[in-house]
């Protein structure tokens, strides 16, 4: 008889839902000891539409568990100097813990400027150098969102990362990398064995075939197939690609960087998109903005 193989669902959708009813419940204890509720906000530059859809699911989750939340829109006009004066006075404003400023932003400002002028202590997306320089040497401070959302996923469903060799397709500095370094920790989750991938890397099979536990962040859809992984693999897809469908609504849908169906089939456990990684980053920035209202910022 063929072996058949089941394989877990990695439900980050539930478990973000698992993890905002906790800060729900931590809101109404701040509420009750009179101190001041969590407010995170949000920079939205431009009108791209994935960017619109994640900053107005990030408003909605602060309403859902009773944080604060301010939205800030600025055309894509808008110059560098005028989003720095207000990331000044969002750093200097003592109501508010915590804020993001949505990437991407339009080809004539500086990225990597406005990363470094959000003041450390209000980063909740874990993006500043500092931060980063944080999270690798083991300090306290704000993980990024993704990363820490998938730190959460393989905790909460006790995925066993002990000495199993983890790939990471992507080096971002917002996935890829972070992860690389969170696998690798002398902690749990942790203690992998890590191989980073990127698309200078030779023969991508061959190290995918060996990996117990791939974690794939290019953003190519549908990149990760079934030929690519051995039997047993652990999978966390954080790939969003928007592809055409006329059947739907909006007239597309979401793909991950994996080949669910052929993936799955081999996998212990994956994660779907949507409902995987994404709702997690949600959770997770709710996550570190409470920090950040305790920290008392
Ligand atoms: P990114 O900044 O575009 O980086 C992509 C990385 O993938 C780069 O390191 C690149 O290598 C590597 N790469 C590209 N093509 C490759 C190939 N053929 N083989 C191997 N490596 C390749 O991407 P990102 O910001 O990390 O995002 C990755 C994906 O995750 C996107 O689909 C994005 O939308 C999604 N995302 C989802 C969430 C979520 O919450 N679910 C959050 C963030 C991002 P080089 O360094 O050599 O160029």
């Amino acid at each position: 008889m063929e072996s058949e193989t089941t394989y877990q669902l990695l439900d980050g959708k539930q478990t973000s839902a698992d993890i905002k009813a906790e800060l729900a419940v931590e809101v109404e204890k701040i509420k009750a000891a009179g101190g001041s509720i969590p407010h995170l906000a949000a920079i939205l530059v431009g009108d791209d539409g994935a960017s619109h859809t994640y900053v107005n699911a990030k408003v909605k989750a602060c309403e859902l568990i009773g944080f604060k939340s301010s939205l800030y829109r600025f055309d894509a006009s808008v110059t560098e100097e005028e989003l720095l004066k207000k990331i000044e006075e969002l750093n200097n404003d003592p109501d508010l813990h915590g804020f993001i400023v949505q990437l991407p932003l339009p080809d004539h400002i500086d990225e990597q400027k406005i990363i470094e002028a959000v003041a450390p202590e209000k980063d909740v997306d874990g993006f500043h150098p500092e931060n980063i320089g944080k999270m690798a040497l083991d300090l306290p401070t704000f993980v990024s969102a993704t990363p820490y959302g998938i730190m959460q996923l393989l905790e909460r469903y006790k995925i066993d990362t002990v000495g199993k060799h983890c790939v990471i397709i992507g080096r971002s500095h917002i996935v890829g990398l972070p992860m690389s370094i969170l696998m690798g920790k002398k902690k749990n989750p942790g203690n992998c064995t890590v191989t980073l991938c990127h698309s200078r890397t030779a023969n991508i099979k061959d190290f995918t075939l060996d990996a117990d536990i791939i974690i794939v962040a290019l953003g190519s859809a549908e990149f990760l197939t079934g030929d690519m992984v051995k039997e047993g693999v652990v999978v966390i897809d954080v790939g969003i690609t928007r592809v055409e469908d006329n059947s739907k609504k909006s007239g597309y849908r979401l793909v991950g960087d994996v080949k669910f169906d052929e993936v799955a089939a081999k996998s212990s456990y994956i994660t779907p998109v949507p409902g995987g990684v994404g709702p997690m980053t949600i959770a997770s920035l709710l996550m570190n903005t409470l920090t950040a209202a305790k920290r008392g910022s």
